[in-house]
């Protein structure tokens, strides 16, 4: 993939080529075509993700080349150090466009700020002070702006600028693009974006390595019709009390759901499909822990804040490999500790290695435990499954029991451990 492929003309390119860039990172690939086609973007995204040029390189062909006086896009940034960096980028990336971008923030004389602004600019950086100073003393015409980004925007809200804001955006048409980057979603941001941005296009990415390094990960490798035995297994004995669980369809969501309940765990779906009421208690359930699993998509998923959640699971592997860091990185958050497991098939193996090769390291493999398979329909016996990974396995999957755990046993069927509860039903 190539920038050219998102779209991007040859001058955009070009500048882009020669700031070294070969490949756009996971935000870009989103962001870009988005923004292109004129979409409102809310983007959870963390400096170091390549955020900036997923913004101005399509805002800046969005912009064409007719030179007006007054500035057609607007970026809010939090501090003057941002501001700065986001213009230094705009200025590098239309290079080749003849566009003009100007940058105003606080803390500096006005003067050469007011003259740059004279002299007529296409894209307009500000800080949200300095922006109001001159717009009050009617030194700077808005009117002509058509796509406006709230950069940081957790951080300006941070540093009390919401009601500067609302002022700015009332100083703009009402007719324009909105696009929204933020490295949390608290309330407040889900509120501002709520008024701000129409049908958005949700974009998540985590900064590559950050979540992967402070999290306890592993890999089961397991064949898919165990997964949920395991699944269930490492929750009952493990003795969880909240568990993330990824699934690759809302399908997969609701069956593994059913399953999981039945296996007498505690655990509910949330998917596009669920209503947004059904959603939020679900939510509500969870992180007040009167649901242990939460079992969702990928895009269910996307902007979920869960506190101290310590684990996450990954039933089925993202075909994404940048996917994993983002879900993975729903664990540990603010410092804390936390597990993340994926379950992974002989099939999935060629995703893992993709993951691998992103993450830059080899995921520790995991012994089976020793994990009882509840049979369907009736579920009256369980049977230790390792004997019948090794079985269908042979060793390949099964990298022998971890110390301090339950051997498998190497005969017949096996009485399951006593605190395993057995389907209460149908599975
Ligand atoms: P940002 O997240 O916008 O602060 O960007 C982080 C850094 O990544 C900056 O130094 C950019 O110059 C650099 N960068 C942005 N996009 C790419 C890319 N596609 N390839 C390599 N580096 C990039």
């Amino acid at each position: 993939m190539t920038f050219t492929d998102l779209g991007l003309k040859p001058e955009l390119a070009r500048a882009v080529a020669e700031k070294g860039y070969v490949t756009p990172t996971p935000i870009q690939r989103e962001a870009i075509p988005a923004v292109l086609a004129g979409r409102d973007v809310l983007a959870g995204a963390q400096t170091g993700t390549g955020k900036t040029a997923a913004f101005i390189l399509p805002i800046l062909q969005n912009l064409a080349s007719h030179q007006a006086r007054a500035p057609r896009a607007l970026v809010l940034t939090p501090t003057r150090e941002l501001a700065a960096q986001v213009a230094e980028s705009a200025r590098d990336y239309g290079r080749h466009t003849g566009l003009r971008t100007v940058v105003i923030f606080g803390g500096v004389s006005e003067k050469p700020q007011v003259e740059a602004l004279r002299t007529g600019c296409d894209l307009l950086v500000a800080t949200p002070g300095r922006l109001l100073d001159l717009a009050q003393q009617q030194l700077l015409d808005l009117r002509q702006v058509r796509c406006c980004v709230l950069d940081e925007a957790d951080r300006m809200l941070d540093m009390g600028f919401i009601n500067d804001i609302r002022r700015i955006l009332k100083l703009l048409p009402g007719e324009r693009q909105n696009l929204m980057f933020s490295a949390t979603y608290s309330e407040d941001i889900r509120e501002l974006a709520s008024r701000l941005l129409r049908n958005p296009v949700a974009i998540e990415v985590a900064a590559r390595n950050a979540a992967a390094e402070r999290i306890e990960q592993h890999v089961y490798r397991v064949p898919k019709e165990h997964k949920r035995h395991l699944l269930a297994h490492l929750i009952v004995s493990g003795n969880w009390h909240q568990v993330l669980v990824f699934t690759r369809t809302k399908h997969g969501a609701n069956r593994l759901t059913e399953q999981l309940v039945g296996s007498g765990v505690r655990a509910v779906a949330i998917h596009g499909n669920k209503s947004q009421g059904a959603r939020v208690r679900a939510l509500t359930d969870f992180k007040e822990n009167r649901v242990t699993a939460l079992v969702a998509t990928e895009v269910a998923a996307r902007g979920l804040d869960i506190k101290e959640l310590p684990h996450v699971v990954n039933y089925e592997l993202p075909n994404v490999p940048e996917y994993y860091v983002h879900r993975i990185g729903r664990t540990a958050r603010a410092g804390g500790s936390g597990s993340a497991v994926s379950l992974v098939s002989p099939d999935e193996a060629p995703l893992l290695r993709e993951i691998e090769k992103l993450l830059r390291r080899t995921l520790p493999v995991a012994a089976l435990p020793a994990y009882p398979v509840t049979a369907a329909p009736a579920a009256a016996d369980a049977r230790v499954a390792a004997v019948a990974v090794q079985r269908h396995e042979g060793r390949r999957w099964q990298s022998g029991p971890r110390p301090g755990r339950r051997p498998p046993s190497r005969g017949r069927a096996a009485a399951p451990p006593a605190s395993f509860p057995r389907a209460r039903r149908p599975v």
